[in-house]
């Protein structure tokens, strides 16, 4: 196809650039958006149809070898959602078949993920060690640009630096393994908790609380890794899984973990887990987002639960731990050497269950009371609260006040008394507040600036939506979806399947760093210094500000 292309007659959604259901041309050429092209270009009609920038997720779990252990996991998934390889057209990529459920092959992601219009994905948790991995399932996940985040909130040498007092070599470091493993930015999960799994002590429940092993408090690893962060100028801030994820009264840590690093640039994630009251079962969310609502420096993605399977993949292994007995269902739980943890549960959310609903509530409640959407952006935490499949009902449940409504009477309500979604909220979402958190918001947040976007000088993404009354029908099945001037989808259907690229970045550091890291790693490491670091990362790194 031509390198050129105007896409005629649309109607443009593209907060970023202030366009608000504009009819206007977009124009491509060379895989950037152009402000304009000569007559005669070739031209795709997008008359009656939504245009947007392509979708942007700020925080999934595709490919990382936590991933992959889930795969192994849930061989029944895999039997009862197979993917026939799609029909490419001659001379695009060789098509793949694979298998989907709420864990697909690498394929199946990028096909998938194209399929409902996004062309940009962030695994969000990586350890670091298994980067290798991730950057070969990165390489076989098509249509999308991808990169990954690496777990630092629980790893050895940066607890060692801590507990020194050791601030600046502990941003050294993190940028050493961000660069050495081609990770986009820093992940916390569970700050100190996974190590207190780890060591016999169970996990931390309190900010100041402190690690037996190290005498190093969540407190601390928090502020020393969002300093890192921005004093690093990562495009991205620091990435913070909050400490007592999924237990009641957990609102009081998320609180104070967010007013620990007030005034400073941090962005929290999945915070629906992190928003329940206590000491029964309640909504903590109107706390919690007042709280973000008045403090610009901070962002979250919700974390939505959406009914339907599921799977809960994440570094958080004692919560995974309580998961399995609660829920009795089969379970991997692993240890990753001086870095992380992991842990895996398949669940089922249940509209008639009653935590099921809360949750469900909880992550509406933090949506429609968001008083900026560039700082409040979606996500179902994939496939922890529902799989990706899910957003466009997501959309609806935002866009369609009756719609939700209706789902709101078929729910259990025994959890929801004195919630405000159970009090009733009106608001119903523009389509360019859901172009905002599906696509300029994310990409804003991870300082992205060629993403969700459709201004000159942008990656050519775009999304073209047939408008349809029915919104999750018409988020479901974009008409054409095109990845960096490439036609992927064309008249809804799968037609190329191109290589993305790989979102990374490689910061400056003191390399006085060095020989100190090489004698811990000779030291516990069962792999050597020498042969730690990723060699070949595709594409340039994404520049640091600083
Ligand atoms: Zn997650």
């Amino acid at each position: 196809m031509s390198a050129r292309l105007r896409i005629v007659g649309g109607t443009v959604h593209d907060p970023a650039n202030g366009i608000d259901g504009e009819v206007r041309d977009i124009c491509i050429e060379d895989g950037r958006i152009t402000a304009g092209l000569p007559d005669g270009a070739p031209t795709l009609d997008a008359r009656g149809m939504i245009v947007m920038a392509g979708g942007v997720d700020i925080h999934s779990h595709l490919a990382s070898s936590s991933c992959n252990h889930a795969r192994r996991l849930l061989p029944e998934e895999h039997s009862a959602d197979p993917t026939p390889a799609p029909a490419l057209l001659d001379g695009a990529a060789a098509p793949r078949s694979g298998t989907g459920g709420t864990v697909p092959t690498t394929f199946t992601n990028g096909y998938r993920y194209a399929g409902l219009g996004y062309t940009t994905v962030f695994d969000a948790a990586v350890a670091p060690v298994m980067a290798r991995h991730s950057h070969a399932e990165l390489e076989d996940t098509p249509c999308v640009d991808g990169g990954f985040f690496a777990l630092m909130g629980n790893d050895e040498y940066l607890l060692r630096q801590v507990a020194a007092g050791e601030r600046e070599r502990a941003r050294d470091y993190a940028a050493w393994l961000l660069g050495s493993t081609g990770a986009y930015a820093i992940k916390i999960v569970n700050p100190g908790g996974v190590e207190a799994w780890k060591s016999g002590q169970r996990n931390l429940n309190g900010l100041d609380e402190p690690l037996a092993t190290h005498g190093v408090t969540p407190r601390a690893i928090l502020e020393t890794l969002t300093d890192a962060a921005n004093q690093l100028g990562l495009p991205h801030p620091v990435h913070i899984h909050c400490n007592n994820l999924g237990l009641r009264g957990n609102v009081a840590v998320t609180l104070a973990s967010m007013q620990a690093l007030a005034g400073r640039r941090a962005h929290f994630t999945h915070v629906q887990f992190h928003s329940y009251g206590g000491p029964g079962w309640s909504s903590g969310a109107v706390p919690i987002i007042e709280y973000v609502n008045a403090h610009a420096e901070l962002s979250i993605d919700v974390g939505q639960v959406m009914f339907g399977p599921a799977t809960t993949i994440t570094a958080d292994g004692p919560v995974e731990y309580l998961l399995h007995k609660s829920s009795g269902r089969k379970w991997v739980n692993i240890d990753i050497e001086l870095e992380t943890g992991c842990g895996i549960v398949p669940l089922l959310y249940k509209d008639k269950a009653a935590v099921s609903a809360l949750q469900w509530a909880i992550g509406l409640e933090l949506f429609l009371l968001s008083r900026d959407p560039w700082r409040v952006v979606l996500s179902t935490d994939h496939p922890n609260g529902g799989s990706f499949l899910s957003y466009p009902a997501l959309i609806q449940l935002l866009m369609d006040r009756n719609v939700r409504e209706e789902k709101l009477k078929q729910v259990n309500p025994k959890l929801l008394a004195g919630s405000a979604l159970a009090d009733g909220l009106t608001r119903e979402y523009t389509l360019n507040e859901i172009a905002i958190i599906t696509r300029a918001g994310p990409a804003r947040l991870l300082g992205l600036r060629q993403k969700g976007h459709l201004g000159a000088g942008a990656d050519a993404d775009v999304t073209v939506y047939a408008e349809d009354a029915d919104i999750a029908q018409m988020f479901a099945t974009p008409r054409y979806v095109i990845k960096g001037g490439t036609l992927v989808v064309e008249e809804g259907q799968l037609r190329r399947a191109p290589v993305g690229r790989r979102l990374h970045v490689r910061p400056g550091y003191d390399d006085a760093l060095l020989p100190d890291l090489k004698r811990y790693f000779d030291s516990y490491s069962t792999v050597a210094f020498e042969n730690y670091a990723v060699q070949g990362i595709p594409d340039d790194p994404i520049p640091t500000s600083s």
